[in-house]
C-alpha cells in the first residue's frame, strides 16, 4: 500500500470513529438510526432506562408535576403569580443520564450534542412559533465559558424546525447570584429585572415566540426573561421549551 493510501485510511478511519454516535452520557457506541428524534440517537439502552418522560399529572402552565390529583390544571403559584409564558414543554424530567449529558454539555465544551438534543426537543408537539429566543448568559459569563449551551440548543432547534432565530433580542443585564441552595422565593428576587430587550426593528412585536433552556428547576430565570419579552418587546405569546425539568418534592 502507497503511503498516501495509507495516510488516506487512517484519516477516514479515524473520522468514522470520531462520527459513529455515541451515548451522551456514558459515550458508549451507538447502532445507526434513520430517525433523528429517536432516543436512541442520544442515549444507549442503558442510560436510556435512566430517562424519566414528563408524565400527568401537572401544571399545565409551568409543567409542576403533581404528586397527587388525576388532571393537568394550573398550580398554586401559576394561579396567584401567572407567569408571562403560556406553557412549557420538556421531553424529560432532569435527572439519570439526561443530568449526566446536559452536565457535559453545559460545562465540558461539548457543544457537538445541541444537534442531537434539539432533535429531542421535536418529540414534542411544540406550538407554531415565529421565533426562537434563547435564556442568554451575561457576557462575562460567556467569556468565561466560551459558549451559552441555551444559544446552541435554540439554534439548532429553529434550524430543525425552519424558523428564525433571535438570540441576540433578549440580554442579561447583570449576573445574578449562584441559584443553587436558593428558596423559590429568593431565586425570584434574585432574577428581577435580569433581562433587557434589544429588537429596535422590533421584530418580536406581536410574535408567538419559543423561549429555550437547558434545564428549568423553579422557573425564575424562564419567568424573568418571559417578563421582559412580554413588557418590554411586546411579544404576543411565549411557549418555553427545555429538554429536562427538575421536579420538586413539594
Ligand atoms: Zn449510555
Ligand atoms: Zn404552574
Amino acid at each position: 500500500m502507497e503511503w498516501k493510501n495509507i495516510i488516506e485510511s487512517i484519516v477516514t478511519g479515524g473520522l468514522h470513529f470520531l462520527f459513529v454516535p455515541r451515548c451522551l452520557a456514558c459515550n458508549a457506541l451507538l447502532a445507526p438510526t434513520a430517525d433523528a428524534t429517536a432516543v436512541s440517537n442520544c442515549f444507549c439502552s442503558l442510560c436510556s432506562n435512566s430517562l424519566i418522560p414528563v408524565a400527568d399529572p401537572r401544571c399545565s402552565q409551568c409543567g409542576e408535576l403533581f404528586h397527587s390529583g388525576l388532571q393537568n390544571h394550573r398550580c398554586c403559584a401559576c394561579l396567584t403569580d401567572p407567569p408571562d409564558f403560556v406553557s412549557l414543554h420538556a421531553p424529560f424530567e432532569y435527572g439519570g443520564a439526561l443530568a449526566d449529558a446536559l452536565r457535559k454539555f453545559k460545562y465540558s465544551n461539548a457543544t457537538y450534542m445541541a444537534p442531537r438534543l434539539a432533535a429531542l426537543l421535536r418529540m414534542l408537539s411544540l406550538p407554531t412559533a415565529d421565533a426562537v429566543v434563547p435564556i442568554p448568559l451575561h457576557a462575562r459569563r460567556l467569556r468565561t465559558r466560551g459558549y451559552n449551551q441555551s444559544a446552541l440548543l435554540a439554534q439548532s432547534l429553529a434550524a430543525q424546525i425552519q424558523c428564525a432565530y433571535l438570540p441576540l433580542s433578549l440580554r442579561r443585564q447583570h449576573t445574578v447570584d449562584v441559584q443553587v441552595g436558593k428558596k423559590k422565593a429568593e431565586r425570584i428576587q434574585n432574577m428581577k429585572n435580569a433581562f433587557a430587550i434589544v429588537d429596535p426593528k422590533h421584530r418580536l412585536s406581536g410574535r408567538t415566540v419559543l423561549l429555550v433552556d437547558d434545564v428549568v428547576t423553579t422557573t425564575a430565570t424562564v419567568r424573568a426573561a418571559a417578563a421582559a419579552l412580554r413588557h418590554q418587546a411586546n411579544v404576543s405569546q411565549i411557549h418555553v421549551v427545555c429538554i429536562g425539568r427538575t421536579v420538586s418534592n413539594t
